[in-house]
């Protein structure tokens, strides 16, 4: 990570919209072990997490806000970045709404739930003059940015990516079972890591996606709006082919990489920690990171230098738009090409 081109005078504060799983058991740890930004505000539709979050971090009542007065943030300077960690369907809108008040945002994964939905919170953002980026920690983490480097020549020419990331997902009311709020299932929650990881294995971005298909679903009564589990083959230029697949009925987390003078590995693949990386050399060896911590800080520094972030919204606006040519693709059962 660079350092500010400016000596630091003040962190930015950081503001988590949405105090759910992610948020409370991640990003807010997380945010204890960032340089460049802190943890200062919150915004939640859910006065009784308020005390807990009060007394854990010491966040003073004038950077509290409800949902509906997302606006007011506008006046309030001890908040500079709004991070949006809501259901899918309200990333848009609350993107929107912290870069008319001004603010710089970090929205989850994925990016929304349309690509129409990306294009508007690229426009407002760029029209507010805030930065946007996605929460894509993995870009942050060393066994990642190593793939991305193997992807590039040490082992010769690519020719196949492939992976899967599932999740045993049992609770029917889960918001992520349904599609006006997840915009699909574990494609866009899960299967996301995999588009992700094949696009920056390889370098480029897909041409099309080659062909794809939804499992027979094993609890068809709680799968009734989004698909319990689909997979998929993308194509890049040159001829390189990148298979994936997502479920919500196991576990599994591996992404694996051939090329024509060597292979390499990870698994697990795509946790918050612990994951372990092998090439043809042997094992990867790298330290221990707090990705969420990372990332953020990266995004901060970003925004204190004035630099262009590294996860901009483009790169999400272009996932949402390989994800839904998947869904196309599943339906149909004909090949989508792609123009990114
Ligand atoms: P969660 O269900 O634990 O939290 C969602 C939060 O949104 C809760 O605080 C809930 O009260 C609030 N909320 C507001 N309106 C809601 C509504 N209509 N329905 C349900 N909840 C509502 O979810 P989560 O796992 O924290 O996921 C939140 C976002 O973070 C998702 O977009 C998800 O994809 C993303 N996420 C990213 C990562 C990552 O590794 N980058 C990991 C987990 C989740």
């Amino acid at each position: 990570m660079g350092k500010p081109l400016q000596p630091l005078s003040r962190k930015l504060g950081v503001a988590l919209v949405g105090l759910g799983q992610y948020a409370s058991e991640e990003l807010a740890p997380a945010l204890q072990e960032t340089q460049y930004c802190e943890l200062r505000g919150i915004v939640t539709g859910s006065p009784e997490k308020i005390p807990e979050w009060k007394d854990k971090y010491g966040i003073p009542d004038k950077n509290i806000y409800n949902y509906n007065h997302l606006e007011d943030i506008a006046s309030n300077d001890d908040i500079d970045i709004v991070y949006i960690v809501l259901p899918n369907s309200q990333h848009a809108n609350y993107t929107v709404r912290a870069a008319k008040a001004g603010k710089h945002v970090i929205c989850e994964k994925p990016m929304a739930i349309s690509v129409e939905e990306c294009d508007e919170m690229i426009r407002v953002c760029r029209e507010n003059g805030v930065k946007l980026g996605i929460g894509y920690r993995l870009h942050s983490d060393p066994y990642h940015q190593y793939v991305m480097e193997l992807g590039q020549g040490k082992f010769g020419q690519l020719h196949k990516v492939e992976g899967e990331h599932s999740m045993l997902l049992e609770d029917p009311d889960a918001w992520r079972l349904q599609h006006k709020f997840a915009g699909g299932g574990p494609l866009m929650d899960v299967g996301i890591y995999v588009v992700q990881a094949a696009c920056y294995t390889v370098g480029k971005d897909p041409i099309a996606v080659r062909e794809a298909s939804f499992g027979e679903p094993t609890r068809p009564e709680i799968y009734a709006t989004v698909e319990e589990s689909i997979q998929w083959t993308l194509e890049f230029p040159g001829g390189v082919l990148a298979h994936g697949s997502c479920s919500y009925k196991k576990d599994a987390d591996w992404l694996k990489s051939e090329a024509s003078a060597g292979k390499w590995s990870l698994e697990p693949a795509f946790a918050y920690s612990g994951i372990k990386g092998h090439t043809t050399e042997g094992p990867m060896q790298f330290p221990e990171v707090n990705q969420q911590a990372r990332q953020m800080d990266e995004f901060a520094l970003a925004v204190l230098n004035g630099e262009d972030t590294k996860v901009p919204g483009e790169m999400g606006r272009r996932d949402v738009a390989i994800l839904m040519a998947i869904y196309e693709a599943a339906k149909t059962g004909e090949a989508v090409p792609l123009n990114l």
